[in-house]
């Protein structure tokens, strides 16, 4: 199958989130299955171009943008490790600018430069002579490609017998624009807007956009997928999501375990498996060498970790509303890496500036320090208001460390309460969004630290666990070929 993917973010390249791991795990296993894979992204000026040996090509290709066209010139790269091609858009206005986004509030023209990248997605596919039987778009920012497909490219030669897939990250970020100044742009009559498959609340919603033009809609877990469709989660979009409810289903993320493997990770200080899991505690007394005075660096006392986006979604109230009773109780260490909101950051300093050996705080992104950090702790919070389906709970359930989790969306899909009669389950979950619920936890979780068989028992369940994006990325074919059948094709 020829598939070609449309995303703001790939990791290694660009990456805010989960969204990034998961555009690149699918292709390498794609690939692997044997498809034929092309990404496109944005050249933003932070990729790091001669790292990843991304070279110009002589490809510029013309984008119709309004009434003119636009010029990108191409740079070619490849995903590390396979010889996937990844297409880098070169534009000075649009991409040449600090971050991805833009932090913390997003450029104002945010929904241009990604207007671009959905256009530029049919321009780049025609100037390599590529024939996508699939384009997979990935939330708000590339969903317009499936408008674009179904209108303007929709009896195109390349393009007539391809099906357009849009899988959706994260709900909570729909890409609202003035129709007057997107419409336009992207080439439809302003005159059409109102009651529109655009229309959303009088402004153009670039993810109910997606969801409406796609001919198969995916989200990142069954339990978001039901979460969105039904409740509040859906910010709106559950008209669309029931419209759609046919077409739409829940494919849970996948981990890349080349990448996240603790027998053979470079990034930590001493690799381990389940059957040396003693070795684990030397990640963990590395870490505290590098952070805690020799005084206080009690390896007997249970580390806490978070690798997080700072931000409401994560529940970053609930931690800083518990953490210091354990910091001070010295029942627990914290050790936090995250970036994000101003006012978060400000807070966990301050706790960390109150708590010097039991709350360590990295602010920042740092991608091998999130190895570290996941390998180290003997336990991984994630007290998340809502979570499409979260990545980093997968990981540490690979490196043996427990996780604490809110039991939502795909949260509650990959973490089961550890049960001690029937030792089964891999971790801690609670319902209620309280400080409280998570409090009492967390007290549950470490009840069980200082009792070597359960302890032993949790950690195994979890590193037995199979989140592999190989099982996700067969499921996405399958969806592939349902899509194309919806077309009248058979792959
Ligand atoms: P989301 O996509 O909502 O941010 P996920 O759990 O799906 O949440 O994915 C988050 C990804 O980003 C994980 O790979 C995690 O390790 C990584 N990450 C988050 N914050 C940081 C940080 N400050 N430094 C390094 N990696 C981070």
């Amino acid at each position: 199958m020829n598939i070609l993917v449309t995303a703001a973010e790939c990791t290694p390249f660009a990456k805010i989130g989960g969204l990034a791991d998961v555009v690149a795990a699918l292709a390498k296993h794609w690939h692997a299955l044997g498809h034929n894979v092309r990404i496109i992204l944005p050249k933003y000026a932070t990729i790091d171009t001669d790292r990843w040996e991304i070279k110009p090509t002589h490809i510029v290709v013309s984008v119709p943008m309004g009434w003119w066209q636009e010029y990108t010139r191409v740079w070619r790269g490849v995903l590390p490790g396979t010889d996937v091609p990844v297409y880098f858009l070169e534009s000075h206005d649009y991409y040449d600018r600090p971050g991805i986004y833009g932090d913390p509030e997003g450029y104002a023209d945010n929904d241009r430069r990604f207007l671009f990248l959905s256009r530029a997605t049919f321009e780049v596919a025609s100037s390599m002579d590529f024939v996508p039987d699939i384009i997979h778009a990935h939330d708000w920012h590339t969903a317009f490609a499936l408008a674009f497909l179904k209108s303007h490219y929709r009896y195109h030669p390349r393009f007539a017998r391809t099906a357009g897939v849009f899988t959706i990250h994260n709900i909570a970020y729909q890409g609202q624009s003035d129709p007057y100044r997107v419409l336009p742009l992207a080439g439809f009559r302003v005159e059409e807007f109102h009651g529109s498959w655009f229309d959303h609340d009088g402004v153009v919603n670039m993810m109910k956009t997606g969801i409406m033009f796609a001919d198969k809609i995916t989200t990142v877990s069954p339990t978001y997928a039901r979460e969105i469709r039904w409740t509040s989660a859906g910010m709106g979009m559950q008209p669309y999501l029931n419209l759609r409810g046919a077409d739409f289903l829940g494919v849970l993320n996948g981990a890349d375990y080349t990448e996240w493997d603790p027998t053979s990770d470079p990034h930590i200080v001493a690799t381990y498996s389940a059957e040396s899991l003693a070795s684990k505690e030397a990640n963990k007394a590395a870490l505290l060498a590098e952070t805690v005075p020799p005084h206080d660096r009690i390896v007997e006392v249970p580390v806490i970790g978070m690798v997080s986006r700072l931000t409401q979604q994560k529940g970053i109230d609930l931690l800083l509303g518990c953490m210091e009773q354990f910091a001070r109780s010295g029942r627990a260490r914290f050790v936090i890496l995250g970036s994000g909101e101003r006012r978060y950051e400000h807070a966990l300093h301050l706790l960390a500036h109150r708590h010097p050996t039991r709350i360590i705080l990295y602010t920042g992104y740092n991608s091998a320090l999130s190895h570290h950090v996941i390998a180290s702790a003997d336990y991984l919070v994630m007290p998340s208001l809502f979570e499409p389906c979260g990545l980093t709970q997968i990981y540490a359930l690979r490196y043996g460390t427990v996780p604490i989790v809110r039991a939502t969306g795909g949260l509650a899909d990959t973490v089961q309460e550890y049960n001690p009669v029937t030792t089964e389950g891999t971790g801690f979950t609670f319902r209620e969004y309280s400080v409280s619920a998570f409090a009492h936890a967390i007290e549950r979780a470490l009840s069980y630290y200082r009792h070597p068989f359960h302890w032993d028992r949790i950690r195994r369940n979890g590193m037995q666990q199979d989140f592999s994006a190989a099982k996700s990325a067969q499921q996405y074919i399958d969806v592939f070929r349902w899509a194309l059948e919806k077309i009248g094709r058979v792959v």
